[in-house]
């Protein structure tokens, strides 16, 4: 899943950076509101960790921004420790969650897994579809008890095909959420990853509606 950090202190945006790619996200840095504001608008990201003191443009603008053109991305906004009035702002203005700082990543972990969750419509940490359960705490995918051995790209297209199951994902949108913005990639890169995670997935789980996309869903995910 792709994730859009904007904040312009270098080191909180590297730390926050590196505690992403290891719990399996792909983010993307934009260090002043105007490059921040651009990428949430023409880009596809999962969430937005969006400071709101900014250069040029400041946090709360480009929320309002993106929220007024329609743009419905979960957003965590970075507030200053003891300013209310700033979160109070923030979430009136279209914020899903707050933190201040200073902050643990772990706390920020946990809080972006939960905006993630509710954005998918989902309220607990483990989604289950037939025999197959992701468990985004642990960053696993488990088939009847039985932890996958899966790669970390393989990992973050199955959880983003679980987390929307039943509905048929488009194969840019899957490659957008699986692969950072300067990896290389094609087409045929996401068949391949396709083809090896269906060696380690329940037979007929991830479907191919050609010209469409991928889907993993329930009612007819399951072999009898
Ligand atoms: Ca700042």
């Amino acid at each position: 899943m792709r994730i859009l950090i904007v904040e312009d202190e270098a080191k909180v945006a590297e730390d926050v950076s590196a505690a992403l790619q290891s719990a399996g996200y792909v983010p993307d840095i934009a260090t002043d509101g105007e490059e921040g504001w651009f990428l949430g608008d023409t880009e596809d990201y999962s969430a937005v960790i969006l400071d709101l003191g900014l250069p040029i443009i400041d946090g709360l603008t480009i929320l309002k921004k993106w929220r007024s053109a329609g743009r419905t991305v979960p957003v965590l906004i970075l507030t200053a420790r003891g300013n209310w009035t700033e979160r109070v702002t923030g979430i009136d203005a279209g914020a899903d969650d707050y933190l201040a700082k200073p902050f643990q990543v772990e706390e920020l972990l946990a809080r972006l897994r939960a905006i993630l969750r509710r954005s998918a419509g989902h309220a607990v940490s483990e989604i289950v579809v037939g025999e197959t359960t992701l468990d985004t705490r642990q960053m696993r995918i488990i088939v009847d008890g039985r932890p996958l051995n899966l790669t970390p790209l393989e990992y973050r297209a199955a959880a983003y095909l679980m987390l929307h199951n039943g509905r048929v994902v488009p194969q840019h949108e899957l490659s957008d959420h699986v692969y950072g913005v300067d990896e290389l990639r094609d087409h045929n890169t996401l068949e391949v990853l396709i083809g090896r995670m269906r060696k380690k997935l329940p037979k007929d789980f991830i479907k191919t509606r050609r010209g469409f996309g991928y889907v993993i869903s329930e009612s007819d995910g399951v072999a009898t």
